[in-house]
């Protein structure tokens, strides 16, 4: 079912000793756990974040030679250079062909030590964070607010929203209450205080 690669594709274009090909099969129904990022004016997509999808993990024990690791660059999918037709390829049940260069230029690492940031501040945000059990009754902790529940960022009721799979509402330090993603969108941009009232937050971060 796995093909080595490097013998695919069979382009006549001249491609650096850099380079090879990685075949993964897009899971049904879960994703294959890669993440990308990119930028309009550069080439490729670097490989920011690598889940431990099994996809992933059996084709890099398999084929060891030729592995997909963060800090690689995604030239091709499919035969697709278009970023955003790159990114269409990974449906589930499809095969991708992926053009690997292991090698990164200054604006590759630029773009992914931005995202290894952002990756670091979200995981300290998750830690200001805490869950309400949505359904319960006894909301002793809550802060008393007329009318029905309301996130404060995005204005949308909270019971209805469903965002990340802990819960979908969280509360911070001050007991003020909004929908997990919307407020980890808040904190990760940089504003380290409550929406509603402005109580400062402490960043437990273990970067350096
Ligand atoms: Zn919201
Ligand atoms: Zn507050």
């Amino acid at each position: 079912m796995v093909c080595l690669g490097r013998f695919m594709g069979g382009k006549s274009k001249v491609l650096p000793e850099t380079t090879y090909r990685v075949k993964l099969h897009c899971p049904e129904g879960q994703p294959i756990g890669i993440f990308m990022a990119g930028h309009p004016q550069v080439e490729g997509l670097v490989v920011v974040k690598l889940q431990k999808s099994e996809v992933v993990g059996r084709w890099n024990a398999q084929n060891p030679e030729v592995p997909l690791e963060v800090g690689h660059v995604i030239l091709e999918i499919n035969g697709l250079t278009d970023s955003e037709k790159m990114l269409e390829q990974f449906a589930p049940g499809r095969t991708v062909d992926i053009l690997v260069n292991v090698v990164m230029n200054a604006q590759h690492n630029r773009i992914l030590s931005h995202c290894l940031r952002k990756q670091r501040l979200a995981a300290a945000v998750e830690t200001l964070l805490h869950p309400v059990d949505n359904s319960s009754e006894n909301d002793d902790d809550a802060v008393e607010t007329s009318g029905p529940p309301v996130c404060a960022i995005c204005q949308e009721d909270m019971k209805v929203k469903t965002c990340c799979k802990k819960s979908e509402v969280v509360s911070l330090e001050c007991k003020h209450r909004f929908h997990c993603q919307c407020v980890k969108q808040w904190l990760v941009n940089g504003q380290l205080r409550c929406p509603l009232c402005n109580h400062q937050l402490q960043l437990r971060t273990d970067t350096d």
